[in-house]
């Protein structure tokens, strides 16, 4: 199978200078074993993705030395694919409606304090203690109350038996590392209004551009089990993962897109080089 990668920028600002390091990452990885490199465009969210983004997008990137394969895919040009997965997975019974609103999350893990916390997902909520009757939730429904679908680990675990201890991946340098989704709890993968979310976008266009590897940063680490999961459920297939370090500025602080002065724009309009950016990512790429 030929190696293939691909950089993943959500177009809601300017590319700074922790975008070029993951895009130089799979980019060289990929030259390196002489594969192939995507570029894929995660505009679902239409309100904060801008369209005067992507432009900039290709320009800073062609400007540091990339090339990558078209078309590139975007995803807001997709979301019916996103669509038939989720009614796959209501069709497997592992996503159920959420009526509830942050508050009353908030109240249930109050009274449930074992399963307090923020995960990397937000609030790790674990499911009602008893489930929606179909009565109210359809009146929740025609009363046009707003909800989000979440993925029911309790119901993922009856669905996939013993399949579901043993998920695992493949971290490129550490080796299998054990898939297990628990800390995040019930995560949303869509809402009434917007039938998608990162987690679904992602699994599915991995799969469907035949990602052999994802290269990415190390803060979306939390998140692989969630994605095997996914990809467990929908029988699809594992790419291998790495994640890499992230840069940080001189007082160690990650960056970030409202930090305009470390934006790839705002860097080669004060005369940066690319060879001057490229300098910034020496050491390994990953920890
Ligand atoms: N769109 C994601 C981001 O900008 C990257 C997703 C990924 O590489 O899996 O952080």
């Amino acid at each position: 199978m030929t190696f293939t990668t691909r950089f993943a920028p959500s177009p809601t600002g300017h590319l700074h200078l922790g975008h070029a390091f993951s895009a130089w990452t799979a980019f060289r990885a990929a030259c390196e074993a002489d594969g192939r490199f995507l570029l894929r465009l995660e505009d679902i969210d239409t309100v904060r993705c801008k369209r005067e983004f992507d432009d900039v997008i290709y320009d800073d990137l062609l400007w540091l030395g990339l090339d990558w394969e078209l078309p590139v895919r975007r995803q807001s040009e997709h979301f019916d694919d996103y669509e038939t997965v989720l009614q796959h997975l209501r069709g497997l019974g592992v996503v159920y409606r959420c009526f509830k609103t942050r508050r009353e999350i908030l109240e249930d893990i109050a009274r449930a304090p074992h399963h307090a916390g923020e995960g990397a997902d937000g609030l790790i909520y674990r499911g009602p203690a008893e489930p929606l009757s179909s009565d109210e939730e359809a009146e929740r429904l025609s009363a046009g109350e707003p909800y989000a679908w979440r993925l029911s680990q309790a119901r993922c675990r009856e669905v996939l038996g013993e399949r579901f201890g043993a998920m695992h991946f493949l971290e490129d340098g550490k080796g299998e590392i054990a898939a297990d989704p628990d800390p995040l709890g019930d995560v949303i993968l869509a809402r009434k209004d917007v039938g998608t979310s990162y987690h679904i976008a992602v699994v599915h266009d991995d799969a469907l551009q035949g990602i052999t590897h994802v290269i990415r940063g190390e803060d979306l680490f939390a998140m692989t089990p969630l994605h095997v999961l996914l990809q467990t459920l929908l029988n699809l297939p594992t790419p291998v993962y790495r994640h890499h370090r992230l840069l940080t500025d001189a007082k160690g602080q990650r960056f970030a897109k409202r930090n305009k002065a470390a934006t790839l724009k705002s860097m080669r309009e004060a005369g940066a080089s690319p060879e001057d950016i490229r300098a910034r990512f020496a050491g390994p790429s990953v920890t």
